[in-house]
């Protein structure tokens, strides 16, 4: 007994590692706040964490690009067909009840009626962003027009009244670069009642939709040109182990990462316990809608579609969730993710490498359904009473909000401004909810890598026919070679 004890811990020793760095690192950061440290000594202590989100970030473009062209290479056309529309009815179907879920939960519990009140009546905003835009630069996003920059920018469109507008941007901001791309129309010069105009501009930041819709179509062409493209097949491939084995390298590492991530981050935060007092209902709602979903809406799907035990096949990824928790990022933990389903759960390489890349990058079930709750949440601290038709538009612009972010931390926050502007309520307010981001985000991250797990579990289920209808043709073609 104690034999197989052991053995059980000894395969599962970075699991056992990284859970023990996420107390550690806990329990360290409440210890230090006691300390009163000063900014360089919390620099200091986030410094390994901070290097090892360095080295995840740096894997993600040849993870994805390597992953998803010698995945799709290994695919025809119609299974490929069959498996991205599998996902993307997935994708979009769970992120809908995510936001339907969190918009539930918000109005149950009415967190904005305790902790902060804003002023009554600080009253309804001009559109500064508009739903459509956010749309069409989503689609925008998908055709990159350069390829090399598409690896460090995106295009964005934003209303600016006048021309001068964009230059506190330029100024100011390392986010925005001030490269207009097309003007759509002309500002008007000065005028007080100047209507704002769409402007295209460049944000920083990997426009990795661009990067995905570009390997997607290059990983196809592969596929189909058969014997001709078979060393650029090869190339991928061995470009994916070459990045999967570094992986390996740096997973070693993440616990001590993690820990160091986590204890310098609540030693940074500002003060719990008034912020609990504030927003602690807030915050309970948003944890609650997570758990719901992702034990309850995400877990029956998968036991409704596959007719297997959900919480076992979290077992397999429980790393990458844990992972997830420690930074933030679903593309962090993309890396690691691959791994666990690969080698835990025993899902087909053909599989993961197409669904997870795209998985992390649009499906993010998480930020749908909290950007939904701090919307609906912001609405009643203003007094504000949003109709049916409004909290309807708050679940889809929710959704596309949550397509639309990076897989970045915080990343969330950021896109909340288009669910505010669609239905007229107050930008500035984001920042009384700033607060909490660092352990929120944490949480629906997680969230966002069970849902792209279980996604990949499901495509698998459905597909896994048609694949080993694809390996006997493969085994008859090589034996009559
Ligand atoms: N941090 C989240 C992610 O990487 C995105 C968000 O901010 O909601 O999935």
């Amino acid at each position: 007994k104690t034999k197989s004890v052991l053995l059980w811990m000894k395969k599962n020793l970075l699991l056992e590692l990284t859970v023990l760095a996420v107390l550690i690192g806990g329990v360290c950061g409440f210890l230090g706040r006691l300390a009163n440290p000063s900014p360089d000594v919390i620099l200091l202590i986030s410094f390994p964490g901070e290097l090892l989100m360095r080295m995840l970030k740096m894997l993600i473009l040849p993870l994805i690009i390597s992953s998803l062209i010698g995945g799709l290479s290994q695919l025809d056309a119609k299974e490929s067909g069959k498996m991205g529309t599998r996902s993307l009815v997935y994708y979009f179907g769970t992120t809908i009840l995510a936001a339907i879920v969190g918009i539930c939960c918000v109005l149950a519990i009415h967190p904005g009626d305790y902790g902060i009140k804003q002023e009554l009546g600080t009253g309804r905003k001009e559109k500064t962003v508009s739903t459509m835009d956010a749309f069409l630069d989503l689609i925008r996003n998908l055709f990159p027009e350069n390829l090399v920059q598409a690896c460090f920018k995106q295009v964005k469109t934003i209303f600016v009244s006048k021309e001068e507008d964009l230059k506190p941007l330029a100024e100011n901001s390392t986010n925005f670069l001030t490269t207009v791309v097309t003007p759509f129309g002309n500002s008007s010069n000065g005028t007080e009642e100047a209507k704002p105009v769409r402007k295209l501009v460049y944000s920083d930041g990997t426009n990795v939709l661009g990067v995905i819709g570009f390997c997607i179509a290059f990983g196809i062409i592969i596929g189909q040109m058969g014997e001709r493209a078979r060393v650029m097949v090869e190339f991928f491939q061995v470009l994916s182990e070459i990045v999967m084995r570094l992986v390996n390298v740096i997973m070693w590492y993440s616990p001590f990462g993690i820990m160091c991530l986590i204890a310098g981050k609540i030693m940074e935060i500002g003060d719990l316990a008034t912020t609990a007092s504030q927003l602690g209902l807030y915050m309970l709602t948003v944890i609650v809608g997570l758990v719901i979903h992702a034990c309850g809406t995400l877990s029956l799907i998968f036991f409704i579609t596959t007719r297997k035990n959900p919480f076992k096949f979290f077992r397999g990824f429980l790393q990458a969730w844990v992972m997830a928790l420690g930074t933030a990022s679903s593309a962090a933990t993309l890396p690691i993710t691959f791994k666990c389903l690969e080698e835990n759960n025993g899902i087909d390489k053909r599989v993961t490498r197409f669904v997870l890349p795209i998985g992390a990058t649009v499906n993010m079930d998480g930020t749908a359904l909290y950007e939904a709750v701090a919307a609906i949440f912001i609405a009643q601290m203003n007094n504000v009473h949003l109709n049916a038709g409004e909290v309807i538009t708050v679940s889809l612009t929710a959704t596309l909000a949550s397509i639309g972010a990076a897989s970045v931390p915080s990343a969330g926050l950021v896109t909340m401004l288009l669910v505010l502007t669609a239905v007229g309520l107050p930008t500035k307010d984001i920042t009384l909810i700033v607060a909490v981001d660092w352990l929120l985000d944490r949480i629906r991250t997680s969230v966002n890598v069970i849902g792209d797990s279980f996604g990949a579990g499901i495509v698998y289920h459905l597909s896994r026919r048609e694949l080993m209808e694809q390996d006997r043709e493969r085994e008859r073609l090589e034996a009559s070679e």
